[in-house]
């Protein structure tokens, strides 16, 4: 059985296939060359034979008119007669039956032996089989006069005494067979070296789990398999980082969550361990809500980012003031401002015309706004947002005296769950839980606008990010 299936593969495989076509135009290149070869050759002969007919011909009617008895020149194997224009048969060779005379008589006719050729003493030739059904033989026909009497004589003899063309025949045959044999085995053999890498790259494909791709093919050279393999190397190194990084985002959620639901299980153990007063009750409540808070912003983000991974999130863009979005996002925020006592200030906001999707734009500016209060610093706390044009750029900034960041932060500040002080983030998720994810966010939805986001920052001093887009080209 499995001895068929290993027949039906290598039946179907790529090698065999190619040998066979291979094989297919072999053959026929070599069969119109052993053609032409053949034909040429036939016709040499019967020329050849043509030519000694004619003269064999004139020999024996010039030896019959001498010496009226047969002429040594025909061998056993000819046959001549010698017919006078009564029909009576003067001399005869090798005819024996009436039969073969009106078979010959009717090759004449055939052969176009017409009145005015006869008379105009025109040779007719042509070949038949004869007798042996194997030999061919060439005859010749031709009016003659010997001692005052005409007549006509046959002549015949055989086409191709020495086998020739029988020969060329089957050397061309054999010759091509051998041919085609050793030009497939040898094909067989160059098309099972060329795909042996295709062979090594199904082993390491089909050895390649999702939990392990480590392995590589490191195919050297530089032919189309090489390439193959290579491409098939950076797909794997691809799929690797992208994986990696599912893993790490899946390990990063799951410890973002832990931690709040180990706060919510502990508060609540306590508070039932023991009879406690109303305002215990009270401040007990009031952690859950605020980590209960922080989980939905948590979950909320999470399947931001995963509809985002997935293509889901469709992007209606317009053309839209990114004024107007910076003035909304300020009066979203006003409230939590307010709470902090950090003083919004809307800077000079002119008409900033962007292609883009209101919605998505409204969460970049509100959560750069929400970071700049969270992060706002000193005693005289403020937000500053800004739009405006850069030749055909158009962009929105958000500036903020808070804390800055250090240059070493700045490379990561767009990775998920990344955070500068991961304790102090967390500590100050009393009311807004700081979770990594808003910066990621911010910066999938400038991408998808094909814009960029740049910070600039000065530990101590403050930061601003800025949200370069195209300018819109249509203009209300
Ligand atoms: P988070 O929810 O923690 O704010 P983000 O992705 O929005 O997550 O921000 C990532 C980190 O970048 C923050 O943890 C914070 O350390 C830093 N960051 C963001 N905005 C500012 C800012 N305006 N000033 C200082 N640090 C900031």
């Amino acid at each position: 059985m499995k001895l068929l299936s290993n027949w039906v593969v290598f039946f179907h495989s790529i090698r065999f296939r190619l040998v066979l076509w291979f094989s297919f135009i072999l053959a026929l290149v070599l069969f119109v060359f052993s053609m032409f070869i053949y034909y040429n050759q036939a016709m040499e002969v019967r020329g050849e034979t043509r030519y000694r007919l004619a003269r064999k011909f004139d020999d024996i009617i010039e030896a019959m008119a001498g010496f009226q008895k047969q002429s040594p020149i025909l061998q056993p194997s000819d046959v001549f007669m010698l017919v006078d224009t009564n029909g009576k048969v003067l001399f005869n060779q090798g005819i024996n039956t009436s039969q073969d005379v009106v078979g010959l008589m009717g090759q004449v006719k055939n052969a176009q032996a017409d009145e005015e050729s006869y008379e105009s003493s025109q040779p007719v030739y042509w070949i038949q089989n004869w007798q042996d059904k194997s030999t061919e033989y060439f005859f010749i026909i031709k009016p003659v006069a010997i001692s005052g009497q005409t007549g006509f004589a046959i002549l015949g003899s055989p086409f191709d005494p020495y086998g020739l063309t029988s020969r060329l025949f089957f050397s061309l045959l054999f010759g091509s067979l051998l041919t085609i044999a050793i030009a497939s085995g040898g094909g067989l053999w160059l098309a099972d070296r060329a795909m042996r890498p295709v062979h090594a790259i199904t082993l390491a494909a089909r050895s390649i789990s999702e939990t392990d791709l480590n392995m590589r093919l490191n195919l050297a050279g530089k032919d189309e398999l090489a390439e193959l393999a290579n491409t098939f190397d950076g797909m794997l190194a691809r799929l690797q980082v992208a994986f990696d990084r599912q893993r790490q985002f899946v390990a990063d959620a799951s410890h973002e969550l832990r931690t709040p639901l180990t706060i919510v299980n502990l508060e609540a153990s306590r508070a039932l361990g023991s009879k406690r007063t109303v305002p215990e009750y009270q401040r007990v409540l009031g952690v859950i809500r605020s980590e209960n808070e922080f989980m939905s912003h948590l979950v909320h983000d999470l399947l931001t980012l995963a509809r985002m991974d997935a293509g889901q999130q469709r992007l209606e863009k317009k053309p839209l003031d990114l004024s107007d979005i910076a003035l909304e996002a300020l009066e979203r925020l006003e409230s939590l401002a307010e709470s902090k006592k950090v003083s919004l200030e809307a800077g000079e906001l002119p008409e900033t015309m962007v292609d883009g999707d209101r919605q998505s734009l409204l969460q970049v500016a509100s959560n750069l706004v929400e970071n700049a209060i969270k992060y706002a610093g000193g005693d005289q706390k403020w937000v500053r947002v800004e739009t405006g044009m850069d030749g055909t750029i158009a962009w929105l900034r958000v500036t903020d005296n808070g804390q800055g960041i250090s240059p070493e932060h700045l490379p990561h500040l767009f990775d998920r769950f990344y955070r500068v002080d991961k304790a102090r983030s967390r500590e100050s998720s009393d009311e807004q839980g700081g979770n990594g994810l808003g910066l990621s966010i911010v910066d999938w939805i400038v991408r998808a606008h094909g814009g960029e986001v740049q910070v600039d920052s000065e530990p101590g001093l403050g930061t601003t990010f800025e949200v370069r887009l195209d300018a819109s080209e249509k203009r209300d």
